[in-house]
């Protein structure tokens, strides 16, 4: 083996949160006299996904921002709540911007090496080993974004649900939307009592994604969203002309499913395989952050990277909420109205920021107060 294939980290995924990572290593000096390989069996090079999230004020984030919202709603078969979410903004990033915006500044620097490859084994021993479909690497530590391989096997056996989608970027001729305003959650249109609503972020007056959603155990065909796109936009959205211009699908676990047990002294797991979807939401864009931040503090304090990476009483909260959703899913109209309603936007993104005072829990669990909670609290417990 030469010189050439050994780093002192290498980050397999240069998703979300490898990306990120790697960002964070290179503006940091701790990291100037470090070789870290990036590996990943897809070049990036195109626009997979929107990541959509809430922040107060300003962020590293804003030049590759695609839009930013102040004003959101969330509207119930009973309710429409209007939220300001000040001092949060809503924003939206496209990942080709991001992919771009991080493969530029990482190949200006030479200690980062972009490797198109995939990677078959992880062997983790002194030294990390791993083998790709064309050569063999090692590492003091790698940081791994591959799902574990017994994930769907093991979901049976945790509170595991789906967030499930289909949205299309759509293009009208006269103005339709207002450009100002998410809708967060639509829950006039449902899949029978299933937990099933629209989001829609409108780009300008003329263009938005409209995303048709699910929180359930169970994926649908795709004709299925397809019809209930269809039926919003012409019923709810009263457009009846316009031109799909993209499309976005995709699956993201909801899950109580301990993915940290895979984390050892040289192996980091990082993004969705290392359980940093927030497991009663499906976003990870904040949270990644979040996560590396700390990764990075335990490095250079000499301390295993996955330390205190998670806060117990969130994993608890995140879990009897999975569980009422799992086995009474017809109650997810309710329990996100009550959510919006009862508490302020601010307290909400705290506390799924994961920032909430004991304080503003328990009244954010008042107002959810009901005997499914009750049930599934002492089955969580
Ligand atoms: C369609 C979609 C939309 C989403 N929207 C939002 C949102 O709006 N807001 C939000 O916060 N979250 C969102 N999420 C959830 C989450 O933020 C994303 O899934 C995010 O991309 C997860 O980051 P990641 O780094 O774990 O995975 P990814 O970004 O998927 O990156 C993983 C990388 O690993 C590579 N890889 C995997 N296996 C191998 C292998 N064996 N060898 C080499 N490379 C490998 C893949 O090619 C990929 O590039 C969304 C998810 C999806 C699927």
């Amino acid at each position: 083996m030469t010189k050439n294939t050994h780093f002192d980290y290498i980050i397999i995924g240069n998703g979300l949160a490898g990306l990120q990572l790697a960002l964070k290593m290179n503006s940091d000096t701790f990291f100037s006299d470090k070789r870290i390989g990036l590996i990943d069996a897809s070049k990036k090079n195109e626009n997979d996904k929107t990541w959509s999230f809430w922040e107060k004020g300003p962020s590293k984030w804003d030049n590759i921002c695609y839009k930013s919202w102040q004003k959101a709603s969330v509207i119930t078969s009973r309710n429409k709540i209007n939220l300001q979410l000040s001092p949060y903004a809503y924003k939206t990033i496209k990942s080709l911007d991001f992919y771009n915006h991080a493969k530029q500044a990482l190949d200006k620097n030479d200690n980062f090496n972009f490797i198109i490859e995939h990677v078959n084994i992880v062997d983790d021993n002194t030294l990390v080993s791993i083998t790709t479909n064309k050569n063999k690497y090692t590492a003091n530590h790698v940081f791994d974004s591959r799902i574990p391989k017994t994930f769907k096997k093991e979901s049976l056996n945790n509170i595991s649900i789906i967030q499930h989608f289909k949205g299309w970027v759509i293009k009208t001729d006269a103005n339709s939307f207002d450009e100002k305003t998410i809708t967060m959650m639509d829950y006039r249109l449902k899949d029978g009592s299933q937990t099933s609503f629209t989001y829609v972020l409108p780009y300008s007056e003329t263009e938005a994604l409209v995303e048709f959603t699910y929180f359930t155990s169970a994926v649908v065909n795709e004709a299925v969203y397809d019809d209930y796109l269809k039926n919003y936009i012409k019923t709810f959205l009263k457009i009846e002309r316009y031109t799909i211009l993209e499309t976005e699908k995709g699956q993201i676990p909801m899950t109580s499913f301990t993915f940290e047990k895979f984390n050892t002294k040289n192996v980091t797991k990082i993004g969705t395989g290392g359980g940093w979807v927030k497991a009663s939401t499906g976003y990870s864009f904040k949270n990644t952050e979040k996560k590396i931040t700390r990764i990075i503090k335990n490095i250079k304090a000499h301390k295993l990277p996955s330390q205190n990476l998670f806060k117990t009483r969130f994993k608890f909260y995140d879990k009897v909420f999975l569980k009422v959703l799992k086995d009474e899913n017809e109650k997810g109209e309710w329990i996100f109205e009550q959510f919006y309603n009862k508490n302020s936007i601010q307290t909400m993104f705290r506390f799924l920021d994961e920032e909430s005072t004991i304080f503003e829990e328990l009244k954010i669990m008042g107002s959810l107060f009901s005997w499914s909670f009750i049930k599934a609290f002492f089955k969580t417990l």
